[in-house]
């Protein structure tokens, strides 16, 4: 029975206003159908034309898709390292999956918008748990490059900004030039792949990437392998060729992950049982639900008094928390009001378990001035980032849909963890500003984010046109610098 969901709502929006497609066997992801069940907030709406180019993109993703004849001869094709003349049947876009799983899932988004707007097949690397994590995003297809040996590029996941098939190395060697008197629909060769190097350690030749002229010439490469550890998004839009289409597809453009990431990324059934059953046993009970996330990128950040400080101040001061009674106070109204006092229950998230026992202790210790009641619950704390433990990965994995979860949000910044339970549950956080050193408090120790979408960590910095450095968080009012990583951009 129904009776003990935890957010009722008479007729849950199962497929988020047309964002995700019908269709699925739904009890082979349950996750899927079931998520609206358990978010408060519905949402931002997908735009019809957003709508309508998803479902072309699913059939392009079936009829190119692997165990197709199409996939077949595109892979004969790149075996042979062919060069290609003409336009080919179908193009590709394999995504390689590395570092955090924040990273893994931006990077994954950033290659669907670009796979979207090119008209490629997008294959994401099964490496690092994408199988086990995620269901598969498109019907009657996978979204999986296959496994084994079938794939001629077997040392794909190893490229790096010296592989000689660089986007940037193939411009640097004159392989491919994208200069003016180059007539685009002409018969340069272009080689049979190329290899797109967006990772933050890219160079000025990589970062061509975001011109218009060098898309045209990446139009004609058939396969394409990239890799990234960004959230790319906003660089697409500073591509002049892109944005008339980027603007019907997003008329929101805080909103860009938010749809991508609900479209894209279905916990599995396994991540699931963690989700629900958490929020069951201690997230389902009336009142406000406040997620947490603290992300401790150094070690002295594991217990650090100051962490802690900066933690309290800014739930304190956004009043997201009633404060704690001085020590010494007793609070006299709260026998009487448990009927109608307000409950808040915090989610929170981290590496570490000091700051949750502190901030839970206090409250138990000391009560609210208010007489709210504060109940504080962390799922997990392995300690340590581990890379390719799949149960830290589904925990991890969980956690961040979990946040996505509550009602507001506090985040650390530049931490690509947040980012996804931000724009997963469409809620602009309260970012606390990242700590220098062991000893300071930033002040104001958190801030209102202005809009939902990650921070593209390494921008290009480079105007098109005029071919010479420029600030592109000056170029377009919704392209801006963000609050965390200055000179990051992100769309608001
Ligand atoms: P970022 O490094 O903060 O940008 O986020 P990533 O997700 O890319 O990488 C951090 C990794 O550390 C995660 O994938 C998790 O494996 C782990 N991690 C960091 N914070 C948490 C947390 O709050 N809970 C859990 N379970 N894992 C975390």
């Amino acid at each position: 029975g129904h009776g003990s969901l935890p957010y009722e709502r008479s007729a849950p929006d199962k497929l988020l206003g047309g964002l995700l497609p019908g269709g699925f066997d739904e009890k082979s992801c349950r996750s899927r159908y079931e998520s609206s069940i358990y978010r408060r907030n519905p949402g931002r709406q997908p735009s019809p034309h957003l709508i309508a180019k998803l479902r072309k993109h699913e059939e392009l993703q079936r009829r190119c898709g692997p165990n197709t004849d199409a996939y077949t001869r595109a892979i004969q094709q790149l075996r042979a390292g062919k060069s290609v003349v003409g336009s080919p049947e179908c193009k590709y876009l394999v995504s390689i999956s590395y570092r955090g799983l924040g990273n893994r899932i931006l990077a994954a988004a950033s290659a669907f918008l670009y796979a979207l707007l090119t008209d490629r097949v997008l294959l994401v690397d099964p490496s690092n748990d994408m199988d086990s994590l995620f269901c598969e995003p498109f019907p009657g297809t996978t979204w999986l490059l296959p496994r084994g040996d079938g794939f001629p590029l077997p040392g794909y996941a190893d490229f790096s900004i010296d592989t000689p098939e660089s986007y940037g190395n193939l411009l640097k060697n004159k392989v491919l030039r994208n200069d003016d008197d180059v007539d685009p629909s002409s018969s340069q060769q272009v080689p049979a792949f190329a290899y797109v190097h967006l990772d933050h350690d890219y160079g000025d030749d990589d970062k061509m990437f975001f011109c218009a002229d060098d898309q045209r010439v990446l139009s004609r490469v058939p396969w394409l392998v990239m890799r990234t550890d960004l959230y790319t998004a906003p660089g697409l839009f500073l591509v002049e060729s892109f944005r008339e289409e980027l603007d019907a597809l997003f008329p929101e453009r805080d909103a860009v992950f938010h749809h991508l990431g609900r479209y894209l990324f279905h916990p599995t059934n396994r991540v699931w049982g963690l989700v629900t059953r958490y929020y069951r046993a201690y997230l389902s009970r009336p009142g406000t639900r406040l997620g947490v996330q603290v992300r401790a990128f150094d070690a002295w950040q594991a217990n650090s008094p100051h962490v802690l400080q900066q933690i309290t101040s800014c739930l304190w001061k956004e009043k997201l928390l009633p404060e704690v009674l001085p020590a010494a106070a007793t609070s006299s109204t709260e026998e009487h009001t448990t009927a109608l006092r307000a409950e808040t229950t915090v989610l929170m998230t981290s590496l570490r378990a000091w700051y949750s026992e502190r901030i839970r202790e206090m409250y138990w210790e000391r009560g609210a001035a208010s007489g709210e009641g504060v109940s504080v619950h962390q799922p997990s704390h392995d300690e340590h980032q581990q890379l390719g433990t799949e149960s830290h990965e589904a925990k991890a994995w969980a956690e961040m849909y979990l946040l996505s979860l509550c009602d507001a949000l506090v985040t650390s910044g530049w931490s690509t963890f947040g980012y996804v339970a931000q724009g997963l549950g469409g809620m602009n956080p309260w970012v606390m500003y990242r700590p220098l050193n062991i000893t300071e408090v930033p002040d104001p120790p958190c801030g209102r984010d202005v809009s939902m979408e990650p921070c593209f960590h390494s921008p290009p910095v480079y105007d098109c046109k005029l071919k010479r450095g420029a600030d592109t968080g000056k170029m377009l009012p919704h392209v801006r610098h963000c609050e965390d990583v200055s000179w990051g951009l992100k769309l608001v």
